[in-house]
């Protein structure tokens, strides 16, 4: 290129590393164990796979329809009438995508002019800003406040305006493993209904829940016509490779959803989604196993990490806990996960990349849980040396330490 023209395009330039995938890339590195990226260990149910393989045998080779595979878009239909009592057309509601993640960016480039607001909650899943920065659109960011992690209702209130054009919930919540309330999730309806404003909501772990009901935006007062749900095969089946996600939506949102969808990717993985459609027939009694499982994953980690000196907040919902590094006595979040992950050899993710302003997550970590309980007991061991291992200033902090013991 020549020197007056620059190689990449402006919206690159606010783009770093995905600091979750980085995690992961130095948990290789050091030989550490990975609780960093949230993606499960463990196998994916039969029946998913048996279904993948016959539809690989019967040549399901080429693009299924645009917007999904009919068996797919048919047995989504049925799940969400089923599951959550919502009427769903296939033939004009439903959009299957690759991954939540394509779902997510092809729904705000549907809806979202240069220039339009985006609320979002913070701490957020980091792709989202991102997804704003994409299309131009300017968040505006909205604290969910410790120790609860809830939001300040006149705090969001004030947040929505005339330039507002959707808001994004993620309920359960990555990274804070917050379930939203009934009355909460009410609110941010009856907000969106004010201002006339889009709610998307991505609700990826639905069914990893341990406290709470999961209650879909789309089914409260005046939200169907305006809520655009976002979910996913990859949690709920440990299948994140597989890239088999969906959106559900009004038909007016999902026409131009449908076209952005169709530009950007054509169609998702298609024996894959003859996969999930199978999957979809195991129903509540699978969805009942899998949050069991994490239940028993989630207790064993959480446990692990407060004799280990972490503060983590048990998690009502999701795969990961968030924790206070507090008592570690490192004031920055990525020389504490770095310093883990090399000298402790345990990754997980720098509270700071779930923040627009770093400073708000400085103090924290993420693990996530979705490892087998050998990982799981591996960590709990190494995690357990960390406090002995940790630079001497930080010793002076720890729980239950003697205050005399300040010269070491
Ligand atoms: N959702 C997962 C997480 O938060 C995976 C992120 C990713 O790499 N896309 O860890």
């Amino acid at each position: 290129m020549s020197a007056s023209k620059r190689v990449l395009a402006s919206r690159t330039e606010g783009f770093t590393e995905s600091v979750i995938r980085e995690m992961t890339r130095l948990a290789a590195l050091h030989g550490a164990i990975n609780l960093a990226q949230g993606f499960p260990n463990f196998a994916a149910p039969g029946a998913l796979k048996e279904a993948a393989k016959r539809a690989i045998d019967a040549d399901v080779n080429q693009y299924a329809i645009t917007w999904g595979s009919k068996t797919l878009r048919d047995a989504l239909a049925r799940a969400y009438a089923d599951l959550y009592g919502m009427a769903v057309d296939p033939e004009t509601m439903l959009t299957v995508t690759c991954g939540a993640t394509e779902a997510m960016v092809s729904t705000l480039l549907a809806i979202v002019d240069p220039g339009d607001e985006v609320v979002v909650l913070e701490p957020f899943y980091e792709n989202y800003g991102p997804d704003a920065d994409i299309c131009g659109a300017k968040p505006v960011y909205v604290p969910l406040r410790p120790p609860e992690n809830a939001f300040d209702r006149d705090e969001l209130a004030a947040a929505l305006g005339p330039r507002t054009k959707a808001i994004i919930v993620n309920t359960p919540n990555n990274p804070t493993g917050r379930v939203f309330t009934r009355d909460e999730l009410a609110f941010i309806a009856g907000l969106c209904v004010e201002h006339d404003v889009v709610c998307v909501t991505d609700e990826i772990y639905e069914h990893i829940r341990y406290e709470g009901e999961h209650v879909p935006m789309a089914t409260l007062p005046g939200m169907a016509e305006r809520t655009v749900t976002i979910s996913g095969a990859s949690k709920t089946f440990s299948v994140t490779g597989w890239r088999v996600g969906w959106i559900v939506a009004a038909p007016a949102l999902t026409a131009g959803i449908r076209k952005v969808h169709d530009f950007v990717t054509v169609g998702a993985p298609a024996p894959l989604q003859e996969a999930v459609a199978a999957g979809l027939a195991l129903g509540r009694p699978y969805y009942a196993s899998l949050a069991e499982g994490y239940r028993a994953r989630r207790d064993l980690l959480v446990g692990a990490l407060r004799e280990a000196g972490f503060a983590p907040r048990t998690p009502e919902g999701a795969y990961y806990v968030l924790c206070d590094i507090t008592p570690f006595g490192f004031d920055d979040d990525t020389a504490f996960a770095r310093w883990l992950v090399e000298t402790v050899g345990v990754a997980g993710v720098p509270g700071s990349s779930f923040y627009s302003r770093p400073e708000l997550g400085r103090h924290l970590i993420r693990f996530t849980f979705c490892k087998t309980h050998d990982v799981l007991t591996a960590a709990a061991e190494r995690l357990r040396r960390a406090r002995e291992l940790a630079p001497a200033r930080s010793r002076l902090t720890r729980p239950g330490a003697a205050r005399t013991a300040s010269s070491g």
